[in-house]
């Protein structure tokens, strides 16, 4: 509260990041695991730069946006913390993204690991490539999703890795997803987890598994996930996307 014993946004937000590092704690401890082993991204998308340095104010190394305009708006304004691209990424805005964010989490074609590849030779930088993994084969059979969450498709993901292990600038990291709409996240990660895994044992460096939002970071918790990307949990309801 501040002196006229007002709720601040500071306050909220410190309140909320408790309770989040309350939840993952918990479902680490359910799930045999050591708190430190998953790192929390906040995805902080629609919500103002205030808020993005509040959060960093309250100790979050780890923030994510989705789209390629947000993330240059503001990077800028928050220099001392890891940024993550987690959104769909069309080649002609790899190179804005790789001056502003250090990991990539939605590799998901060719097409990008090449413009990624060339950008993060131009930048003079390192980017870590998180590969984006469909897991529409785990959701409902008849999904009518509304909602295209795109993705490399299992049997293809070795090949992309490859890729991205002989690219220029780049850094294998391991993988992505988000769970099918309207299916049981706990099998979604599962099956996840064993693209993972045969992923490691190709390229042992490739360890990160980025999984689990608000509604089903326990899930992706139970299921290895290293990275959680936190939104509404952390900032409350969004506005709509425009
Ligand atoms: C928005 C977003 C998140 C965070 O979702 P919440 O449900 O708000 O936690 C995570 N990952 C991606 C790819 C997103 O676009």
């Amino acid at each position: 509260m501040n002196d006229a014993g007002v709720t601040t946004r500071e306050d909220e937000l410190r309140d909320n990041l408790r309770l989040v590092r309350e939840r993952i704690q918990a479902a680490c401890t359910a799930a045999g695991r050591p708190a430190d082993d998953v790192t929390l991204v906040a995805i902080t998308k629609t919500f103002p730069i205030s808020d993005v340095r509040a959060l960093a104010a309250l100790g979050v190394r780890d923030l994510g946006e989705n789209r390629e305009q947000e993330l240059k708006a503001k990077a800028p304004d928050c220099q001392d913390v890891t940024w993550h691209f987690v959104g769909q990424l069309q080649t002609n805005k790899a190179r804005s993204v790789v001056r502003h964010a250090a990991v990539v989490h939605s590799v998901d074609r060719a097409s990008l690991v090449a413009a990624l590849s060339k950008a993060a030779v131009a930048e003079e930088r390192v980017v870590r490539c998180l590969l984006q993994v469909s897991l529409a084969s785990f959701g409902p059979r008849d999904a009518a999703t509304g909602r295209a969450r795109g993705g490399v498709e299992p049997e293809d993901v070795a090949e992309l890795a490859a890729g991205v292990a002989a690219a220029d600038g780049l850094e294998l990291g391991g993988v992505m997803a988000v769970a099918p709409l309207g299916g049981d996240p706990g099998e979604a990660f599962a099956g996840l987890r064993e693209v993972a895994s045969r992923l490691r044992s190709e390229h042992a460096g490739a360890d990160w598994i980025s999984a689990g939002m608000s509604g089903d970071l326990d899930a992706a918790i139970r299921h290895g996930a290293t990275h959680v990307r936190l939104g509404r949990a952390l900032l409350g309801t969004r506005p709509p996307l425009g």
